[in-house]
């Protein structure tokens, strides 16, 4: 399968994942391993190239995040960004210091088109800065290819070892020509040849599953959510009636998605599987009852869920493997990729759960980013609705109403969100918009309707952009179309009497309100 492979080096920098997302966008491979990763190791996975990503260390300061010298006389290109670049010329003889100036935004830089990096980008172009430390003297054998107002070597090149350092990051999409210089990289400089198309992964994956599977028995825990439904089909593309998937409806999902997911994965469905829907509504209100704090709530929803599944599971009977959703950014995140912290653990990565009787586990979307599982479901035929679906948290609506939760409130914030998600639509912005969604607060406030008091609660709006998740601005929504949805939400939805805007950026609030 996937012979042409390109390695981005982590230093830990923010964006990472955004490096090797750029990469495949240009159709090509590629994989993130952290900087401590052997030498050896890279050796024998002979890459076309290698990208050097940024880091939070001073690569001249002791304990510094580094890299041996040999890793510049494989005859393989290297492109070093930022603290990459930094440090490819501090290993092969340069200096590197405290930057006089320190750059961070979006600044011009004047770049030199007789380099094969920039053949076709314009002079002077905009690109993302973020340095507190800069190349005071680029090593022996390197040309400077780019200049700032404040930074006499932005990029540099050793033509004939295929060394390239930049000092922006071309992976973020402020730089205006990013993709150009990478796309660049890996062509003009790694030669590929564009070989990652997402409907050979979907052919070969299938048929890879087929014969690892063989006559055995499947199961799949189905969400609804697009991971999920596209490992499913994936699954049932390849073992048909041998997969079974159990749907636990927990009775925090949006407004009719329960049917939604039956629609296209039960009986009447396309796909020729074994579909359980478990409907466990009456047993998570139970539990969840007088239960105000968020992390128990998240707890006792994630626990029940397991339990649910467990039961289902033990009337299959001992299963011969079980398949999860697992994508790259949870591996990643786990801390198994690059080097980034760990910054959440996923249930669903690295260990085995041990809730089911199985052999082994099957994830068929590991080596995706969520866009790119979105290729694939398309690819799939698998509906757009569904492909397209928002992300939504393992826990449901149980997050997104604040304090106790009870199928009162469930059904206030499921019509509340339904009346948004539909005006959004209407609007045309539904694609427009990262992520959206209603949120019930526990405020009961006074208000009128028909000359007559009320005293009932209000619904929080909540809109944001984002690109990695990590960080999320508000999205402006216009006037009209707000003033729209909170006069159908007061007027359509017992007992909601308000309706807020949540304003806030992550950080420091989270997208959830939970
Ligand atoms: N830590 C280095 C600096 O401050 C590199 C920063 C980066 O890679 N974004 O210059």
């Amino acid at each position: 399968m996937n012979r042409e492979k390109i390695l981005v080096i982590d230093f830990g920098g923010q964006y990472n994942q955004l490096v090797a997302r750029r990469v495949r966008e240009c159709s090509v491979y590629c994989e993130i391993y952290s900087y401590k990763t052997d030498l050896e190791k890279i050796k024998a996975m002979a890459p076309q190239g290698i990208i050097l990503t940024g880091g939070p260390d001073s690569c001249y300061a002791e304990g510094a995040a580094s890299c041996s010298r040999e890793l510049f006389d494989m005859g393989i290109p290297v492109l070093g960004l930022c603290y990459g670049a930094q440090l490819m010329m501090h290993v092969l003889g340069g200096r590197v210091t405290k930057a006089p100036v320190r750059e961070y935004g979006k600044i011009e830089v004047d770049v030199d088109r007789s380099s094969r990096l920039f053949g076709n980008v314009s002079e002077k172009t905009v690109c993302w800065m973020s340095h507190n430390d800069y190349i005071e003297k680029t090593a022996p054998g390197f040309r400077v290819i780019g200049r700032t107002a404040d930074c006499p070597a932005a990029a540099a090149e050793w033509e004939e070892k295929q060394l390239y350092a930049v000092q922006f990051h071309p992976e973020v999409l402020h730089t205006q020509e990013g993709t150009k210089i990478i796309h660049n990289f890996l062509y003009e400089i790694c030669r590929c040849q564009g070989t990652w198309k997402m409907d050979a992964f979907a052919e070969n994956s299938i048929e890879a599953i087929r014969e690892k599977v063989g006559s055995g028995k499947v199961l799949c825990a189905l969400s609804g959510g697009v991971d999920s439904s596209v490992a499913a089909v994936m699954l049932s593309k390849a073992v048909g009636e041998q997969l079974t998937c159990v749907f636990v409806d927990h009775g925090l999902l949006r407004k009719d998605e329960g049917d939604q997911v039956e629609e296209v994965f039960g009986p009447n469905g396309p796909y020729n599987l074994n579909f359980i829907r478990v409907n466990a509504q009456e047993r998570f209100y139970e539990r969840l009852k007088g239960v105000e704090e968020p992390e128990q709530k998240r707890k006792i929803i994630g626990e029940e869920f397991i339990r649910v599944f467990e039961e289902e599971a033990k009337k299959i009977g001992a299963v011969d493997f079980l398949v999860q959703g697992t994508i790259y950014p949870d591996v990643v995140e786990s801390g198994l990729g690059g080097e980034s912290a760990v910054i959440k653990s996923h249930h669903n990565v690295g260990g085995l759960p041990d809730y089911v009787d199985f052999k082994e586990i099957i994830e068929p979307l590991r080596n995706l980013f969520k866009d790119e599982v979105r290729r694939v479901g398309l690819e799939l035929g698998i509906p757009e609705k569904l492909v397209y679906r928002q992300p939504f948290p393992g826990p449901g609506l149980g997050i997104r109403i604040i304090g106790e939760v009870t199928p009162e409130k469930v059904m206030m914030v499921q019509e509340a969100d339904a009346i948004y998600r539909e005006e959004i639509a209407r609007a045309g912005l539904d694609r427009k918009i990262g992520q959206y969604f209603a949120a019930l607060t526990n405020m009961r406030s006074v208000g009128v309707m028909g000359d007559e008091r009320t005293y009932d609660y209000a619904v929080a709006l909540r809109a944001v952009n984002t690109i990695d998740f990590m960080t999320a601005e508000t999205a402006e929504i216009p006037w009209d179309v707000l003033g729209k949805v909170a006069s159908r939400i007061v007027n359509e939805v017992r007992n909601v009497n308000r309706v807020f805007y949540d304003i806030s950026q992550k950080p420091p609030a989270t997208i959830e309100f939970e």
